[in-house]
């Protein structure tokens, strides 16, 4: 197939990644950004990549965390009453998906990456992409006795499914004191999680700027997608006001949580894709812990990210995906607080905001726009953004290509990712 220009709208994770995938098979790549290359949610991640927990947020457990978070101002999960009507059409749909049975669908579909994400990332790191910074498995802990068997049975059935390895025995007390020296001795329950991996996002960001400024990409910065002009083009205004429209043979939208509004804009309708903002911080410790700690009780995840300690936590829905609430540093702090002995709370450093791209069903959107086979959207990867970026940029290399994606040697069902379902 001759090369399609592809203009890839959003220099996030998925947008570089795919521009990248686009390069390497010889089309040429327009990248546009209304900011700088790697805003949005990039960089102040968990840098989790998590072939056993990408599944959807939407579950039995999680619907009674959404009643608490909309009456409660200490919950991991927060939503402000003032947003319900504006996010009714989310809410409604994520109470749906969070069924046993459509809850377990989701799982399904997502799971067809589940084999290949890390794999797709380590093809990146052996082109030179940087994934330094963090390391294999994860200590996920629980200090519920029944939650913490639940969870271990849960990843154990997955892996029987063949989606992600085996968690590794569930450690007690001293056991576990012994294992993780850092842990606050009020944890009382864990397992490791041995096939997750972990990176530092601000280390991989930065090399991927660098590679798709080297491949050749065109790099457009502080140009603002307003909507989707004819064929494959997007109309966009510069930072003076004026407008412009970058054109191509192929267009692809993957801007996050900002997602909607161009769609909305363009008459292209589509699942919602609404801002669920999360906090990270860094913060001094005595003791930094051997692996990556995810508090599963606690909701928040602890991560050694070359040499320093990031927290990283919350899902605050409140109609403004960059503006922080101090508030919410404090919720996160004293979650953390009940999982890291040792630890400087007053002198965090880093503070971060970012918008997860969120879907009602917790599954991106991914694949062509009903009609227009020449615009793509990848956007809405929820809290997995990081872990699917690869395979997505395969997957859509595939679209632009005209191929059905196949991932491990199956064909991709792309149904459940439809952009209007
Ligand atoms: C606290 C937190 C922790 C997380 N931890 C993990 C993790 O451990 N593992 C994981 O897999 N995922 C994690 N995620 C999720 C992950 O960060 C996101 O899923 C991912 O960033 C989504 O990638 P994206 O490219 O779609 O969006 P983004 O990375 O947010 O990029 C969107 C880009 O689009 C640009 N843009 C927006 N609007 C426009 C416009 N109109 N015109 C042009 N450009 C535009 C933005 O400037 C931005 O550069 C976490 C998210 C948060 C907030």
């Amino acid at each position: 197939m001759k090369p399609q220009h592809t203009v890839v709208v959003g220099g996030g994770l998925i947008g570089l990644c795919t521009a990248l995938a686009l390069r390497r098979a010889g089309h040429p790549v327009t990248l546009v950004d209304r900011g700088r290359l790697g805003g949005g949610a990039a960089t102040g991640n968990a840098g989790e990549l998590t072939p056993q927990q990408v599944s959807p947020l939407a579950s039995p457990n999680t619907a009674v965390d959404v009643f608490r978070g909309v009456f409660t101002q200490s919950s991991y999960l927060s939503i402000d009453p003032w947003q319900l009507p504006r996010l009714a059409r989310f809410g409604l749909g994520f109470i749906r998906s969070a069924g046993r049975t459509r809850a377990a669908r989701g799982a399904a579909a997502l799971a067809q990456f589940a084999d290949e994400l890390l794999p797709a990332m380590r093809r990146l790191g052996a082109e030179g992409i940087d994934l330094s910074g963090g390391g294999e498995g994860y200590l996920m802990t629980n200090s519920d006795p029944e939650q913490l068997r639940a969870a271990h049975a849960a990843y154990g059935a997955r892996a029987d499914r063949g989606w992600g390895e085996a968690p590794g025995p569930i450690l007690r007390d001293g056991q576990l004191a012994e294992a993780e020296p850092a842990l606050h001795p009020s944890v009382t329950g864990g397992f490791m999680l041995p096939g997750e991996f972990s990176l530092d996002p601000v280390t991989f960001v930065a090399s991927l700027i660098e590679r798709v400024r080297d491949s050749g990409v065109t790099v457009r910065e502080g140009l603002t997608a307003l909507r989707v002009g004819e064929g494959a083009s997007i109309v966009c205004s510069r930072e003076d006001g004026t407008e412009e429209t970058v054109r191509g043979d192929r267009l692809v939208i993957a801007a996050g949580a900002w997602t909607t509004p161009i769609l909305r804009r363009s008459r292209i309708r589509s699942a919602p894709v609404v801002s669920g903002k999360g906090y990270s911080f860094t913060v001094p410790v005595a003791r930094m812990p051997e692996t990556l700690i995810h508090a599963m009780d606690r909701h928040c995840v602890a991560i050694p990210m070359h040499g320093r300690l990031r927290i990283v936590g919350m899902m605050e829905f409140d109609g403004h995906p960059e503006r922080p609430n101090p508030r919410r540093f404090e919720v996160l702090t004293r979650a953390a607080a009940g999982v890291i002995r040792d630890a400087d709370w007053a002198n965090r450093t880093e503070e971060w905001v970012g918008a997860r791209p969120m879907t009602a069903d917790g599954m991106p959107l991914l694949g062509p726009v009903a009609g227009r086979p020449e615009v793509i959207v990848a956007a809405g990867h929820n809290m997995h953004g990081l872990s699917l970026a690869p395979i997505t940029a395969e997957v859509v290399a595939d679209l632009v290509a005209g191929r059905d994606p196949v991932i491990g040697g199956r064909t991709l069902d792309l149904a459940p990712f439809a952009v209007r379902r």
